[in-house]
């Protein structure tokens, strides 16, 4: 296939020097110039002319929960409720769904956002969900509340103390509200029955549609939990030919032990399916990031961290820790020194409060930085209430980071984004006026960026000659239009390996 008159950036050497030719051959870019690329035309070469539309490398999601969306999609969607009235409403009529025995789950409210500025109490939950278990999330996935009869299979009584790295709600006479936060969330979830591999499978169907709409062709598959079943479903679907996107899953550090006698190396699999990074927390989310100047919650121990990235350095597997905090960071700095790992390109996941000193270490120790650009304007906002960071330039810090030598990675954190679009978190990153970077800077964050993290820069990331032909096609070209609606803007086609995957052409 030969793609003609557009406006094509590579990303790669060019930058985003438009070329107007690509010729597309065994699923690979073989060509990317002007008009000489013709003359690679054979009898069979299909060309199709752009008419000046933009052509772009496909994107790559470097953290996004991909089962886990797709799961919210069979529980009750609580995404912009006003108040818990709303939110039992909303139950009350999903459950009429359920079948005898199914838990109800809920995903998507946010208690900032409701008017009683609180978590729903699980008497409430109650009230419509009666003898069922009921299970909700906040959205930002470090806070859930059970009902009643969620407590009662978990055995969560007032004498049950809170869990190493999380806290069990109480109300005043001590008696478990129903809030749970962190790791107290697993006293809940490890007696909830599993979802099978075929819901599973159903669930990555569903993410899979909204990520290629968007312009995603690789997406890095974070996980909270262990379940060997989520690497079974994408291996399943790229066997039947029915995965859309290139899946780099993330395994829970529960499945550190088991990665580790099955010979699992950083990079282990193909191109459609990795087994890719040890995912371990080091801190909570929101108002409960770890920071120097004290406060959060502590996942894990900090020799704990260095005890499990020691482990897994040893293997030959890579880590990806979720730090948010600036003590977190460090401490995942610390734990990579101490293992003496720095070909292995650690990563912090969302790497979010990062001082000067950090970014510097984060360089010197081969580590990867894997943000959301949309952290920047959510957290300028919301640093004086969750963040108490002393110095803006240390939030979000995408240009220091890359001046120090950090390669970035940008993710949605799908579904704590709700929408994956990396176009807005783009722009949020180019106008950001404390931490701005260039628009190229951006989009390498959200191509090869991601692709170095998996050890993939080789293979896809740019559309240099040799590399993998996943790419977007826009309608006209939105990096010269004035009036760009940049919540809106889609590709109107997607190629995955030279083959459509969304829209046409
Ligand atoms: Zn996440």
């Amino acid at each position: 296939m030969i793609l003609a008159g557009g406006r094509i950036r590579t990303l790669g050497r060019a930058g985003l020097n438009p070329q107007s030719h690509l010729a597309i051959a065994g699923g690979k870019v073989i060509a990317c110039g002007g008009r000489e690329v013709m003359s690679l035309r054979g009898p069979r070469t299909r060309v199709v002319d752009l008419n000046g539309s933009a052509v772009l490398p496909g994107f790559n999601d470097a953290h996004a929960h991909v089962v886990y969306y797709g799961l919210t999609r069979f529980a009750a969607d609580l995404t912009g409720v006003r108040g818990i009235d709303e939110i039992l409403d909303r139950l009350r009529e999903h459950s009429t769904g359920l079948k005898a025995g199914d838990w109800q789950q809920g995903m998507g409210y946010r208690t900032d956002e409701l008017t009683e500025r609180r978590q729903p109490h699980r008497t409430e939950l109650d009230r419509v969900t009666g003898e069922r278990p009921a299970f909700i999330d906040e959205r930002g996935g470090h806070a859930r509340v059970a009902n009643s009869a969620a407590l009662a299979a978990a055995g969560i009584k007032t004498d049950t103390p809170n869990p190493p790295g999380g806290r069990i709600g109480r109300d005043l006479n001590r008696a478990p509200n129903g809030l749970l936060l962190e790791s107290a969330m697993r006293l809940v979830a490890d007696v909830q029955p599993a979802p099978a591999l075929e819901r599973r499978i159903e669930g990555v169907l569903k993410a899979q549609d909204l990520l290629v709409s968007r312009g995603i062709t690789s997406v890095a598959a974070a996980v909270n939990r262990g379940f060997a079943d989520d690497l079974r479903a994408y291996e399943r679907l790229a066997c039947e030919g029915r995965l859309k996107v290139r899946v780099n899953e993330f395994l829970s550090w529960e499945l550190l032990e088991a990665a580790t006698s099955i010979g699992v190396r950083a990079g282990f699999g193909g191109s459609m399916v990795r087994a890719g990074p040890i995912k371990v927390f080091v801190d909570g989310g929101a108002e409960r990031v770890a920071m120097r100047s004290g406060g959060g919650v502590w996942r894990i121990t900090r020799e704990d961290l260095r005890e499990l990235v020691a482990r897994a350095s040893a293997a030959g597997l890579q880590v990806a820790a979720h730090a948010i905090g600036d003590a977190a960071i460090e401490a995942m700095c610390d734990a990579v020194e101490a293992a003496g790992a720095i070909d292995l390109r650690h990563r912090v996941e969302h790497c979010t409060i990062c001082p000067p000193d950090l970014q510097a270490r984060l360089a010197r120790l081969g580590m990867v930085a894997v943000m959301q650009p949309m952290a920047a304007r959510f957290g300028r906002v919301a640093s004086t209430i969750f963040f108490p960071v002393r110095d803006r330039k240390d939030l979000a810090p995408h240009r220091g980071l890359m001046r120090a030598g950090v390669p970035v990675a940008f993710s949605s954190d799908l579904p704590v984004t709700p929408d994956p679009s990396p176009w807005p978190g783009i722009r949020v990153a180019v106008e950001d006026q404390v931490n701005g970077i260039s628009l190229l800077a951006a989009l390498r964050a959200y191509t090869s960026g991601g692709a170095y993290a998996s050890f993939e820069e080789t293979i896809k990331g740019t559309l240099e000659p040799g590399l993998l032909a996943d790419l977007q096609v826009y309608r006209g070209d939105p990096l010269e239009g004035a009036n760009v609606n940049w919540e809106e803007l889609r590709p109107r086609a997607v190629l995955l390996g030279g083959t459509r995957v969304f829209g046409s052409l």
